[in-house]
């Protein structure tokens, strides 16, 4: 990983200025980029700068890095930063979509280090706290909150991905409690997690509503009938992601997250917070790859010249300026819209949101894609080596465009907003009502 540059000296700063309302946070942002990531990242260096560090011997991401991890959570979580994005009534900052693109983009122009972690993300205070009971403040809630806590978030299964309906995992009534049988598959955070949350359908034949979310303590569960599986090896060697399954899981009524049957509705919520996340994670990225590419082709010579005096690789600079600023642009667009009537985990949602979400996230996700694609690219064989942030983010660009919903789910779900959704037992055609739509 190369040197970080702060984000605010960055060529692209003019382009990219923040409204002055967001002083106050961007700056606590910073300060706890330079108090508490930094020197943590500087002291893993070598295990951050090095994929066979990174992991233990087991290819698991090695426990100084989640120890530091949730140390930045913690820290972030006392700032007030962490979930940012959750409404005040949570214990979050209360922040609307737009002004949280600027936070998440700050974050991630730090490039691949540590810094993820000042943000919850999928194994934290995710919005579906926003359906937890009061009976769950103290153990789940407060504690995922504040960054005290890590969570999973179990879905997918390895028969179940891009539709919610071909899930096997089931859980069944009995006299009071509940009996969960089935299993998870790409879980990310699946071996250290504090709390789980997963989708199980309780109800078969109910349509949207035949799945129930269950929240419950991970490590307590593992002595009932909650079992680790296998660890998957990402192409991105993140050392984090795996299977879970369940024999037998007991689990009392209180462990039911919302309502029965609102399961799905929850889940879509979430679906559609994640794919708004694209927006900041992957213009800050961006941002990052555009600067170190810059500098790469203003230092590096080539035939006597700097690389950057090429027309075809001044082409390519401008090419990722281009995707970068109108992946943005749509952004703060659809953000500014979602925001307008607010709040933007509101359920139902209308079809013309949903459908701007979709574009949202295809947009950042296969925008990012290309500009990291170039940015290897520039580097040249720098950038195929494994141990450097190109070549990482280049790995994770390419991941984005699979978890939250498929490039393909997101054309399905605005194809069929504009009007072709078919009846699929009549059509072969892909527009069906039941992908991980949002
Ligand atoms: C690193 C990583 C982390 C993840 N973390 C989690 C997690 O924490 N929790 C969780 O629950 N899940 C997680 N996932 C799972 C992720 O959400 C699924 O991989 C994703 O939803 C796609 O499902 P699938 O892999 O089964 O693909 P499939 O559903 O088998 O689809 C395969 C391909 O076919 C396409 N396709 C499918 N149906 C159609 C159609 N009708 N028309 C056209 N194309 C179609 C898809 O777009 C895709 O490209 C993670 C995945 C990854 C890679």
């Amino acid at each position: 990983m190369t040197k970080k540059t702060d984000p605010g000296t960055s060529v692209l700063a003019e382009d990219s200025a923040p409204p002055d309302r967001l002083a106050d946070v961007l700056g606590t942002v910073r300060g706890l980029y330079d108090n508490v990531v930094a020197p943590r990242e500087e002291a893993l260096r070598h295990r951050l700068d090095d994929e066979r560090q990174f992991l233990d011997s087991d290819g698991r991401l090695h426990p100084e890095i989640i120890a530091a991890r949730r140390e930045i959570m913690r820290a972030a979580g006392e700032a007030g930063v962490y979930s940012a994005h959750l409404p005040e009534h949570l214990g979050g900052g209360g922040y609307g979509r737009e002004d949280m693109i600027y936070i998440e983009e700050l974050v991630y122009s730090y490039g691949v280090g540590l810094n993820p972690a000042l943000l919850s993300w999928s194994e934290g205070a995710t919005p579906r706290l926003l359906f937890a009971h009061d009976h769950q403040r103290d153990e789940f809630t407060d504690p995922l909150v504040k960054g005290q806590k890590t969570s999973l978030h179990g879905v997918t299964e390895s028969g179940a991905g891009s539709n919610l309906f071909d899930m096997k995992t089931r859980a069944t009534r009995k006299g009071s409690d509940w009996v969960l049988n089935g299993s998870k598959a790409y879980i990310t955070n699946y071996f250290d997690a504090d709390v789980a949350q997963i989708l199980a359908m309780t109800d078969e034949g109910g349509g949207r509503k035949a799945f129930t979310y269950f929240m419950f303590d991970a490590r307590e569960a593992q002595k009932n009938g909650y079992r680790l599986g296998g660890l998957y090896q990402t192409m991105f060697g993140d050392g984090y992601t795996g299977e879970i399954h369940f024999d037998d899981l007991v689990l009392p009524e209180s462990a039911i997250l919302g309502e029965v049957g609102q399961g799905f509705d929850i889940a879509v919520m979430s679906f559609n917070y994640t794919r708004m996340r694209r927006a900041g994670m992957c213009s800050g990225w961006s941002k990052y790859l555009i600067e170190k590419s810059l500098e790469r082709v203003t230092s590096r010579q080539v035939g006597g010249k700097p690389l950057g005096a090429n027309q075809g690789i001044q082409w390519m600079i401008a090419d990722m300026y281009v995707d970068w600023l109108q992946a943005r642009s749509l952004s703060l667009e659809v953000a500014r819209a979602i925001d307008t009537p607010g709040p933007w985990h509101r359920i139902p949602r209308p079809a013309d949101e949903i459908r701007r979400i979709c574009a949202l996230k295809v947009s950042n996700d296969e925008s990012f894609y290309r500009v990291a694609d170039r940015a290897l690219q520039v580097h040249g064989g720098a950038g195929v080596m494994r141990d450097t942030s190109i070549n990482k983010l280049f790995q994770i660009a390419r991941n984005l465009r699979i978890p939250g919903g498929t490039d393909e789910v997101q054309r399905t779900t605005i194809a069929e907003s504009l009007g072709l959704r078919f009846d699929s037992s009549k059509t072969s055609g892909a527009a069906t009502t039941t992908k991980k739509e949002g």
